[in-house]
């Protein structure tokens, strides 16, 4: 059972101190939900001088706390009690100084004092913001602690006069916690019914069921009066029995009357006691620090599932937020350029995935060859070109002075050569087509390289080299295609004339007598030869320019869209790398944010897991 409750309370100080380092405590205003608000800890609330730090000393057993009359505790003290094997040296940790060790418990007071007024300056003002201390200890139970500055009535000389108000605030904020336990202190001679530690916890723990009762100066009461009524549970009913407390005076003070002295004294006075003497065995220190740790355990073993719960949900957060703000940036210039080129790698991969299938954007190219470019052939002016008009026109002008005995080569050549010009305009259609698509597929899988969201500067420049490389694609696609069409009028395909049929016409002879040299069908079947001719080549190329522009743009952009990129890339030193992973610095801040708490979390998890499963 000991065992138990020992590993369990130690488990939460080490949670609190680990969120306590993270800078996790209560009043920190955090967007996480923190550790601390679903662990309970002990504070101790009362009035000015009403026995607080002391009653905190001797559940401690030590003497450390600054003590007296006036306002002496002046901001929160936490305090973590934590047991240690026999054997060990007694010693104090704050956490503002993480390396020091204070086994003179008097230098540990003047450590709280000094931090106090580092703060505060050696005015009376007070201030929020908690000292960490840790007490190491074989004679201690693993108890946190919270010592608060005492409520009050009015300002003192030093004091702003919202001081009532500030600490009544502030000491409600600490105890409004549900999961806190409030140790509420009332000296003895002071009637209940003005206790401003019970009003307090009655506002903020109605039922009681949170709260300990404690009854200190039970040595300063007049001479034939005693606290039974309260004690006993008469004069105000809470949950947990009443404990009542004799403190060192302030004289044992300052004759240094040391603790094991002190407890000595609680004990006869309670012994030898008429009035409390059957009593005894519930007062005292050592009795309180026994009951409060017995219910701290009792709190905690029902919170083992919730804390887990909170623990692993704020896991999954912070590990949704990683995951989504992306990797740390590496730092030598090794790891950058591996990291800048595994990003470029990803964005490659993505941009095949469009082209080849997976992802959308191939289809299209498709598209371009398969309604595009055909509808484009289909409506070039070759009507218009061979209309009987400019089929007169274009052949006397061939013809020259000498006009044409069997068949007009020369115009035939001409007039197919300029209908083949035409073809150029559907095949630089086409490249360009082509072009938009994969500008549009570059721009979609910049935008889908998440990789790439946290580095503003080089998804531009990816981005930029990637249309940039496009671009020159682009021009050797056009220079291509437009070369298959120069092709095509270089050299005509000689076997289409022999299979025409080789008729010498009538018409076909010059007629001197006549106005017009040739019939009109002569000129239509010529207009016709060449329309054919025209249509064979159109055929052709309807097949040879996606070829062209799969080779030049398409098969090109998958084999080496970045090639210049990466040429590029080997020249920079490593400044201009950083430059090129530089992130926004909130961003940075947040991951660091996110990575340090993901670690405590983690662990927190690891140390819970670690007593379920011992139970
Ligand atoms: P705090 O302001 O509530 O933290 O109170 P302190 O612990 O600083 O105590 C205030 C003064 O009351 C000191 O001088 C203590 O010696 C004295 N005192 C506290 N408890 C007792 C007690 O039980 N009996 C006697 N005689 N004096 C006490
Ligand atoms: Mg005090």
């Amino acid at each position: 059972m000991g065992g138990t409750m020992e590993s369990l309370i130690s488990l939460v100080n080490r949670i609190q101190r680990a969120c306590t380092v993270l800078g996790d405590y209560a009043a920190a205003d955090t967007a996480l939900p923190t550790l601390w608000e679903s662990l309970p800890s002990v504070i101790v609330v009362g009035g000015q001088s009403s026995g607080k730090s002391s009653v905190l000393e001797s559940i401690v057993g030590r003497d450390f706390l600054p003590r007296g009359s006036g306002i002496v505790t002046r901001r929160p003290l936490v305090l973590q009690l934590q047991k240690t094997d026999l054997g060990l040296q007694d010693y104090a940790e704050f956490l503002h100084m993480p390396n020091k060790r204070f086994t003179d418990f008097s230098m540990v007071r003047k450590e709280i004092q000094d931090e106090t007024d580092r703060l505060t300056g050696k005015s009376k003002q007070i201030s929020p913001v908690p000292i960490h201390l840790s007490i190491y200890s074989q004679n201690v139970v693993n108890l946190t602690l919270i010592d608060l500055p005492g409520l009050t009535k009015v300002a003192v000389e030093g004091q702003p006069e919202s001081v009532v108000r500030d600490i009544e605030n502030m000491v409600r904020s600490y105890v409004e916690k549900p999961n806190c336990i409030i140790l509420a202190i009332t000296p003895a001679n002071q009637d209940i019914a003005t206790s401003d530690a019970i009003k307090l916890a009655r506002e903020v723990d109605p039922t009681g069921e949170r709260t300990f009762g404690v009854l200190t100066k039970l040595d300063l009461m007049d001479k034939g009066t005693n606290a039974l009524e309260v004690l006993e549970g008469r004069a105000y009913r809470l949950q947990h029995p009443w404990v009542g407390i004799v403190n060192r005076s302030q004289s044992d003070i300052n004759k240094n009357v040391d603790m094991i002295a002190a407890r000595w004294r609680e004990h006869e006075f309670f012994a030898r006691s008429t009035d409390y003497a059957h009593l005894s065995s519930k007062m005292g220190s050592e009795y309180l620090a026994k009951i409060l740790s017995e219910y701290l355990e009792s709190v905690i073993k029902a919170r083992i599932p919730g804390i887990s719960s909170l623990i692993n949900r704020s896991i999954d957060e912070l590990e949704a937020e990683l995951n989504h703000l992306g990797r740390p940036v590496a730092i030598d210039a090794g790891a950058q350029l591996y990291a800048i080129l595994e990003l470029c790698r990803i964005f490659d991969r993505i941009f095949k995935e469009h082209l080849d299938g997976g992802r959308s954007g191939g289809d299209r190219i498709y598209g371009v060859f398969e309604h595009q470019l055909p509808a484009a052939l289909q409506k070039l002016p070759f009507d218009h070109h061979l209309s009987l008009k400019n089929l007169r026109k274009m052949v006397s002008e061939a013809d020259g002075y000498q006009p044409h005995l069997i068949a007009p080569e020369q115009a035939y050549r001409r007039l197919i050569e300029s209908a083949l010009n035409y073809f150029r305009g559907p095949a630089e259609a086409s490249v360009d087509a082509v072009h938009v698509i994969l500008k549009e597929i570059v721009r979609r899988s910049i935008g889908e390289t998440q990789e790439l969201k946290q580095f503003p500067t080089l998804q531009a420049e990816i981005a930029g080299a990637a249309v940039e490389a496009l671009e020159r694609f682009r021009e050797d696609s056009k220079k291509t295609t437009l070369r298959l069409v120069e092709m095509e009028s270089s050299y005509m395909t000689v076997d289409f004339f022999r299979k025409l049929p080789q008729e010498v016409e009538k018409g076909g002879n010059p007629a001197a007598s006549s106005a017009e040299r040739y019939t009109e069908g002569h000129f239509r079947r010529i207009g016709s030869n060449v329309s054919s001719y025209v249509q064979m080549v159109s055929e052709t190329l309807k097949n040879t320019i996606p070829k062209a522009v799969v080779h030049c743009q398409v098969r090109e952009a998958k084999r080496s869209l970045l090639d210049h990129f990466y040429t590029q890339l080997g020249k920079k030193e490593g400044k201009q790398l950083a430059e090129l992973l530089d992130e926004e610095p909130a961003l940075m801040e947040r991951r660091q944010q996110c990575a340090k708490r993901l670690e405590l979390y983690k662990s927190a998890r690891d140390e819970i897991d670690r007593v379920a499963w011992s139970r």
